[in-house]
């Protein structure tokens, strides 16, 4: 069933175009990427996907409801319980251990915080980095820090998760081990995910592959079915 879908997208700063007509849809439980060449409107998508920018044209529907009509509040909302963001850098509180970062979306929702830590603890364990749970952003690596932020994307159990370049700070080894726990773990829980990314590697991890040039969809990338794993 379809989750979210854009018909149309335009999308300019000032002069320049970013998006000029983008249409797509994105299955429950789909994990899709988003890949093209440096400046071809992939972030501008993603943005006006999450409700995080109006388009100039055309529409985002969520759940069948137009997103780009709903008021900011609203959209507000939808981003804190059902969008999980993530983006190149982590922007993991510097001040806090892993496990505090991890538990903010959850206090800040209301939860107590005995609960908030056990679900950190265990976000941090479905993502590889338990181990730094006590331990501040500046004192780890950048592979690790993407894990937490990656679980602090997900502790709010999202239905979307949209990623902006997550590897994009990362070396190749640490960024195929971000593409595999996070699409492990969305596939686990069922979150649909938007992968923007310039990462080669992201084929392997997606169910399907749409390329985007010059702000609008490569037609040859369209519908190109992508056998996970291999
Ligand atoms: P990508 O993520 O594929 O690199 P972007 O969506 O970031 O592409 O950018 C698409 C186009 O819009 C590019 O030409 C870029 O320079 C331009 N652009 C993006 N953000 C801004 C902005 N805040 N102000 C002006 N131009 C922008
Ligand atoms: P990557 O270093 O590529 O992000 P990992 O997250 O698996 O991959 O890190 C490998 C190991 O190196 C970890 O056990 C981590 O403790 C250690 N490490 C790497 N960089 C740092 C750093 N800047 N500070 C502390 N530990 C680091």
């Amino acid at each position: 069933m379809t989750l979210l879908q854009a018909r149309g997208l335009v999308r300019s700063y000032g002069p320049t175009p970013a998006l000029r007509g983008v249409t797509l849809e994105l299955a429950e439980a789909e994990i899709l990427a988003v890949t093209g060449p440096s400046g071809c409107g992939k972030s501008t998508l993603l943005h006006c996907l999450a409700g995080i920018l109006r388009p100039d044209a055309g529409e985002v529907l969520y759940g069948g409801q137009r997103l780009d009509a709903r008021s900011e509040a609203d959209r507000s909302r939808l981003r804190r319980t059902e969008f999980g963001v993530l983006f190149q850098f982590g922007q993991l509180v510097a001040e806090l251990t892993a496990a505090e970062n991890v538990a903010l979306p959850l206090l800040l929702a209301g939860k107590g915080r005995r609960e908030a830590r056990t679900a950190a603890l265990n976000w941090l364990e479905r993502l590889d980095v338990a181990d730094v749970a006590d331990v501040r952003p500046g004192a780890m690596s950048g592979g690790q820090q993407q894990r937490c932020a990656a679980a602090r994307a997900l502790v709010t159990e999202p239905r979307v998760l949209f990623a902006d370049e997550p590897t994009g700070a990362l070396d190749a080894l640490a960024g195929e081990r971000l593409l595999g726990q996070l699409t492990r773990v969305a596939r686990e829980q069922h979150t649909s995910v938007v992968l923007v990314t310039h990462e080669p590697a992201v084929a392997a991890y997606a169910d399907r592959e749409i390329v985007l040039r010059d702000g609008t969809v490569d037609v040859t990338g369209l519908g190109a079915d992508i056998s996970a794993g291999t």
